[in-house]
């Protein structure tokens, strides 16, 4: 046998090929090229003007954003996320990876390249579970970014376990009528509709209780009683929303009534990915970042970069990074193949519950290395390292997502009843190696 025979045997065996290349093409190189320069130099300084990129009502906003907007069309990168029917490319899920990569470091990224949360994960469950007058009344408008949207579900009462939500919703003639208070709807000042889910069916199921409504939010009952900020925002847009007898037509209710658990964990997967897609994107420019301070920062005779202490630091973030984003891209060559969120739940779980450490060591690491400088108002780290704590609480605390890992992964074990001493103790392998062949009582003993 020669050494290719050899060599392409070993791969079968261990499953390598394409499906292993790390490689970009590079014709989609050229396109995350251009992404990267259009956001470095028009995009990014958008973030420094005082405007908020979902303040779709603003005329200044629009002069700035609308025409770099269409320059992303002409490009075909518009709406990345989406599939050709709703006017994206279709480009999946690994291709985004690297696109929400690029985004991730600029706050105006992704409302500029039409593929911006909350806005994607709600088009995506009007495209799926919507009639077509709602694609047309909401859908429409909101993937050419004319409207922005919220999402209302979290109750102040608490928002990791959805089966406490009391906002409950009744049929009152053709119309249903919304009763309740939601928090922390990330939007709801700015959004022209929002996506609330409220009780329907309270004698039903636990997860089949709530319904989904759209609500646009000029309807009469729909008060934002305060736009929170997380600490550090000036001008805060996570809504604290009160319904007093919001009636909104029958045909306003989004997919099944008592669907809403499962359309809101289709909407959330989704969601999850593409911020951790996004945060990788946020990791690398703390470790450029921390990269160039350790370099140029001067020391006795050198840089603090001579200092084995830093170097650990630096080698940390790489090497926590690497292992992150492979994870996500691993994750979303998941979702491409099996095209369903629910065959990826135990992964997109894991990087879920990954993603606010990796960010925040990094971040912490970052602002260490800058010194004073580094916990200053005038270096964005502190809000880096806010954002990692938001990454940990935002679409469900990470043990909640430990847990789903967990149980997901122990599934496979489910028939296992070992005996005290299980099979794979070191006396059970060597009696049966022994039964195997001949002992050779010095050997098998030094192996192990
Ligand atoms: C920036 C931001 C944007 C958000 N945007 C939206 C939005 O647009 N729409 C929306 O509806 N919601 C939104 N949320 C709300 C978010 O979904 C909730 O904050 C989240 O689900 C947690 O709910 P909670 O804040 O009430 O915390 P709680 O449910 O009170 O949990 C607090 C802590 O208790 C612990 N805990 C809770 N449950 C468990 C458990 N099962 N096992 C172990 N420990 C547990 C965890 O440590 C958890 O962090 C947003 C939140 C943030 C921070």
């Amino acid at each position: 046998m020669d050494d290719s025979t050899s060599l392409q045997k070993a791969a079968k065996w261990e499953g390598l090929g394409v499906a292993w290349d790390f490689e970009t093409d590079p014709e989609f190189q050229a396109k995350l090229d251009w992404m990267d320069d259009f956001v470095r130099a028009k995009v990014e300084p958008l973030g420094m003007l005082g405007i908020h990129p979902y303040d779709v009502k603003n005329p200044r906003r629009n002069e700035l954003v609308r025409p770099l907007q269409e320059e992303v069309r002409a490009k075909g990168l518009w709406a990345c996320h989406l599939g050709p029917e709703l006017g994206g490319q279709g480009f999946g899920q690994v291709k985004l990876g690297l696109m929400n990569e690029i985004l991730g470091g600029a706050s105006f990224a992704p409302i500029v390249f039409g593929c911006q949360a909350p806005d994607t994960g709600n088009a995506e469950i009007i495209a799926h579970y919507g009639t077509p007058e709602q694609k047309e009344r909401y859908l429409q408008p909101l993937l050419a970014n004319q409207i922005v949207s919220a999402f209302s579900m979290t109750e102040p009462q608490g928002g990791s376990d959805p089966t406490n939500f009391i906002t409950h919703a009744e049929l009152d003639g053709n119309h249903w009528k919304i009763n309740g208070e939601k928090w922390f709807s990330t939007n709801g000042k700015w959004a022209d509709f929002l996506i609330v889910m409220a009780v329907t069916d309270p004698d039903a199921p636990r997860h089949e209780r709530m319904s989904m409504f759209i609500v646009p939010v000029d309807t009469p009952g729909v008060d934002i009683l305060r736009n929170v900020g997380v600490y550090g925002q000036e001008n805060g847009s996570e809504s604290y929303i009160r319904y007093t007898d919001v009636r909104v037509p029958a045909d306003h209710l989004l997919g099944e009534q008592g669907g809403a658990f499962a359309i809101s964990q289709t909407r959330l997967g989704g969601g999850r990915v593409h911020h951790a897609m996004r945060t990788v994107g946020n990791c690398r420019r703390l470790l450029d970042a921390m990269s160039r301070r350790a370099v140029s920062r001067k020391t006795r005779t050198g840089t603090i970069a001579d200092y084995q202490a830093v170097q650990m630091q630096i080698a940390d973030s790489y090497i926590e990074l690497e292992q992150f984003k492979l994870f996500v891209l691993k994750t979303a060559w998941k979702i491409d193949k099996h095209q369903n969120y629910r065959k990826v739940r135990k992964d997109i779980a894991a990087i879920k519950a990954l993603m606010p450490k990796v960010y925040h060591d990094i971040a912490h690491r970052c602002i260490h290395i800058h010194g004073s400088l580094g916990v200053s108002n005038e270096m964005p780290f502190v809000g880096s390292l806010i954002g990692s704590m938001v990454m940990g609480i935002a679409d469900g605390p990470t043990e909640v997502h430990k847990v789903t890992v967990a149980k997901q992964h122990l599934r496979q074990y489910r028939d296992v009843a070992d005996p005290m001493f299980p099979d794979y103790s070191l006396l059970d392998r060597r009696a049966r190696a022994r039964e195997m062949y001949d002992p050779v009582e010095e050997i098998v003993e030094a192996a192990e």
